[in-house]
């Protein structure tokens, strides 16, 4: 089976899960969205309302945001990387996920990544950091580091929610962002090319 079909396959099961209280006030399982076969995967904490409504993740204006950023390492959110949260229904009033919730939906997200197999992996913000790596690390100190585990290169970064509320962070995340360009130049296309970070600029 191709990644297409075995996500196909997955993706009845996860949008009918009521594993957690969380979908009891959700309108729908947000699955995720992107390229089956992106080498780059961007998790984020959870749904809100407009990623609710409509049944995607990153549609609202932070993910708008997270649009722009990914133009400009040079790619598409359809043709070159995978959009995932760390639980898949929307927390009432857009509250951070407990422990928890992020532990039962876990299996979701493991499965996802297993059919994916990212080289990297980005996290984005607080809660993914600290549901996928180590609950007590916080992402003012890790991002911008790399972190390798499990086969795949994880670099923890600020949610693009964050920049909308202080955008100061933009240049620090555009640094870390630059540092997944060269770990995708390094691990799966050397002539990968951004708008904004060019081949020949280092
Ligand atoms: S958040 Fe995850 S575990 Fe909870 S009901 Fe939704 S899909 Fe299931």
């Amino acid at each position: 089976m191709t990644k297409a079909e075995r996500l196909d396959d997955l993706r009845p099961k996860v949008l009918a899960c009521r594993a957690c209280g969380l979908r009891d006030a959700a309108t729908q399982v947000v699955f995720g969205e992107g390229s089956p076969n992106a080498r780059l995967v961007f998790i984020g904490e959870g749904p809100g309302a407009d990623e609710d409504r409509l049944g995607r993740p990153f549609v609202g204006r932070a993910g708008q945001l997270l649009d722009r950023m990914i133009a400009a390492m040079g790619m598409t959110r359809f043709d070159d990387v995978y959009i995932l949260n760390v639980v898949k229904c929307r927390p009432p009033g857009n509250r951070t996920p407990t422990p928890e919730e992020w532990t039962t939906c876990r299996p979701h997200l493991e499965q996802q990544l297993d059919i994916l197999d990212p080289a990297i992996i980005v996290l984005l913000g607080s809660t993914a950091l600290k549901a996928l790596i180590d609950p007590t690390l916080r992402i003012t100190q890790m991002r911008g580091q790399w972190i390798e585990r499990g086969g795949r290169w994880w670099m923890p970064t600020y949610h693009p929610a964050a920049l909308l509320r202080n955008p100061s962070l933009k240049r620090e995340t555009w640094e870390d962002l630059k540092r997944v360009l060269d770990k995708y130049r390094e691990l799966v296309n050397p002539r990968h090319e951004s708008p904004h970070y060019p081949i020949i600029s280092h």
